[in-house]
Formats: structure tokens, sequence, C-alpha cells
């Protein structure tokens, strides 16, 4: 029986329940295609700033680094919300992304047959569907680059600069074309290759990459053309790949266009097979306690974990089929219930492991 250790970071407001959610999931998939887990909990966010003092605890980050993979529920909340920055639950965050080296962000956007009244866009397009993964860079490029103010010609000046090396490029785009070989194998590169040196260095990367690829179509796209095709034909996409900056903004806009924030699951890699698990949403404060949260976005990110960190294709594929068996039963927590009888937070735990 194989085993793997994971770092569990529970985190604020709804992140203990929605991580419980995923563990129980993961208990259950285990024992049916035989793997073991062992699970450790860390303490990251506010509730290690009340336990510690500091939002991100070394022996948080030590035991991240020793497990085979990291799930995270959410940090944050109004309790910390005056709290100087470096104090912050969410400086948390970009600490364990720094400490684990995690330069790729992976965000799938599929919209559920069961959850078509979800989408805001036109029926026509809603009734073709869409199911895509958009791969982030995200330790490079603008966000990271030189900057600052100084004295133009004008006065006062801001500049922020955009850099990729040769080797950030690289790796993300391998990453990403081993992503389209686990799915589709269809790649859109997006850049802004008609202005940018950046997006001409990223494009060229891309297609010297697709040659060890052969498997893979891969298509390059402007990125102002992307934002407009992601909401008239997003049935257009399998994996995507592009920058940091466009990716920050691709990403919410696809996410969006599911129509609902309690599904959508993220992992975050490096360049070995770790990496870090959580939900898109935040810790929800509002309804923290309640068992009111909807766990499926923690849950399919631990069937993401399956699939990318362990290579257990079978039990991740269990998990993401038992998921859609409960929406097409109709089964509903209150996020998708619209004021209709809903479960809890533990009861759709329940069915998901019963449709296992
Ligand atoms: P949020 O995602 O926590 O909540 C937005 C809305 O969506 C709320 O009404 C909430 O109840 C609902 N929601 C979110 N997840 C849900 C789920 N699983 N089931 C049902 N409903 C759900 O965003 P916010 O309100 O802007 O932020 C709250 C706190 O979370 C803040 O402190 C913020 O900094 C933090 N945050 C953390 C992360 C993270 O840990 N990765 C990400 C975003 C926000």
């Amino acid at each position: 029986m194989k085993t793997y250790k994971i770092a569990l970071l529970k985190g604020d407001g709804i992140g203990p329940e929605i991580v419980e959610s995923a563990v129980r999931v993961l208990e259950a998939v285990g024992k049916k295609r035989n793997i073991s887990f062992v699970f450790t909990p860390y303490l990251i966010g506010g509730s290690a700033i009340d336990s510690c003092g500091e939002p991100l605890p070394k022996a948080t980050i030590e035991g991240c680094l020793q497990a085979d993979s990291v799930l995270l529920g959410a940090v944050g909340g109004p309790k910390w919300d005056t709290l100087p920055g470096h104090l912050r639950p969410e400086k948390a965050l970009l600490g364990i992304r720094a400490a684990m080296g995690l330069f790729t962000n992976l965000r799938p956007a599929k919209l559920y047959p069961a959850l078509k009244g979800e989408c805001p866009l036109r029926e026509d397009i809603v009734a073709k569907g869409f199911d895509m993964t958009i791969v982030r860079e995200l330790t490079g490029g603008i966000y990271f680059g030189e900057r600052g103010y100084r004295e133009g010609k004008y006065g006062e000046e801001a500049y922020d600069t955009e850099s990729y090396s040769r080797m950030e490029i690289e790796r993300i785009v391998r990453v990403a074309f081993e992503t389209a070989r686990k799915r589709r194998k269809k790649l859109t590169s997006i850049d802004k290759a008609n202005v940018l040196e950046t997006s001409r260095l990223w494009r060229k990367i891309v297609h010297e990459i697709a040659e060890e690829y052969p498997d893979v179509e891969v298509a390059d796209m402007l990125v102002d053309n992307a934002a407009m095709q992601l909401v008239r034909n997003p049935s257009q996409f399998d994996v995507v790949v592009t920058s940091n900056m466009f990716g920050d903004i691709l990403s919410d806009e696809a996410s969006q266009i599911t129509g609902s924030i309690g599904m959508l699951p993220s992992a975050s890699l490096s360049q070995g097979k770790r990496g870090l698990y959580e939900p898109i949403h935040g810790s929800a404060p509002d309804i923290a306690g309640q068992n009111k949260a909807n766990p499926i976005a923690t849950v399919l990110s631990a069937a993401m974990m399956l699939l990318y960190a362990f290579d257990e294709e079978e039990a991740s594929e269990d998990i993401v089929k038992a998921v859609d068996k409960v929406l097409e039963l109709g089964l509903r927590t209150a996020d998708l219930a619209h004021g209709a009888p809903a479960l809890g937070t533990k009861e759709m735990t329940d069915k998901i492991i019963e449709n296992l």
C-alpha cells in the first residue's frame, strides 16, 4: 500500500470545515484504491497569529517542505484586518509559496452541466459547455520586476518592469505541455507578442518546446483576443498557458464564467512533484462555523493533488465523478440552492463519499 504524507493548513474561517471534508473524502477513496495518507496539521494565517504571534511559523514551513504535498483551506478574516501588513494572515500565502518554490498556478474552470443555470453567459454559449485549465506563471514577470518612482519630464512618474528569463519560460511551458498531455492535448499560449519583447521570447520558446510534444496541438493567441474569446467561445480552450499578470486577470475571468466560487480548486506547483492545493475562494467569515460552506472546491483540490502530486489518476477520477454525480442528483449546498432546501458541509461530504 502506498502512503503519502500530507501537510494540512486549515487556516481560518471555513478553512477547518472544508479541509476536514477533503480529508474524509481522501480517506474514503484511499480505502477503495488501497492508498493511505498521513495527515499532519500546521498553523497558518490568523489562527497562527493568535497562537504564536506570526502568520507563517517556521514549523509550518518545515512541515510543508517535508510533506509529500500540502492541502490549504483559506486564511484571513475581519479579526486580523487591522494588523500591520507583515502580520496579516494573507502574508502567509506569499511566504509559503516562496518557501516551496511554487512557480506554477493551475486553475481549472469547468462548467458543470448540472450547474448551467449559474453561468452568466448567453444560453447558446452555455449549451456548448467548457472545461479548461489555466496554467499561470506565478513568480516572475511584472509583479516581481524592478519598480519605483522617479522624477520625469512631466513630474512624478512610477514604473514597473516585465522581464522573463528563458529558464522561467521553459519550466512553465513544460508544465503546460505536460498538463495538456493529461487532458485533451490542446494548448493555447497567450501573450502580447505584437507589442512586448517578453511575449516574443515567450512565443519563440513555446514553439521550440512544442517539438518535444508532437502529440499536443499548440496555438498562440493575443491576450486581448483571449479575454474576448473566454466569454464568446470558452469551449475552444483546453489548457491555456500565460504569464503572471495575464494569468491573474484571465483566471479570474474564467472562474467568474463558471458562476460558482465554491466549486473551483487550484494547484500551485514547484519543479518537483510536491505542490500546494487549495480552493480559489477565501475564508468566507460570514458563514464560518455554521456547517454552510460548500466543500467541493477543497474536495476537488484534493483530487488535483492525487493526479498531479501522486499520479493516482484513478483515485482522482473517482472523486471528480462522485462530485459530478451528487450535482446531477440535484444535491446542493446553500450557495447553489437559491433558497431551496440545502445540504450542510458535512452532509454534502457524506453524499460525495457515498457516490465514490
Ligand atoms: P471569500 O471567497 O471568502 O467570500 C466571498 C463570498 O463567497 C462570501 O459571501 C462567502 O460566503 C462566499 N463563499 C466563499 N467560499 C464559499 C464556499 N466554499 N461555500 C459557500 N460560500 C462561499 O472572499 P472575501 O469575502 O473577499 O474574503 C474573506 C477573507 O478571505 C478575507 O480575509 C480575505 O483576505 C481572505 N481570502 C483568502 C484567500 C486564501 O486564503 N487563498 C483567498 C481570498 C480571500
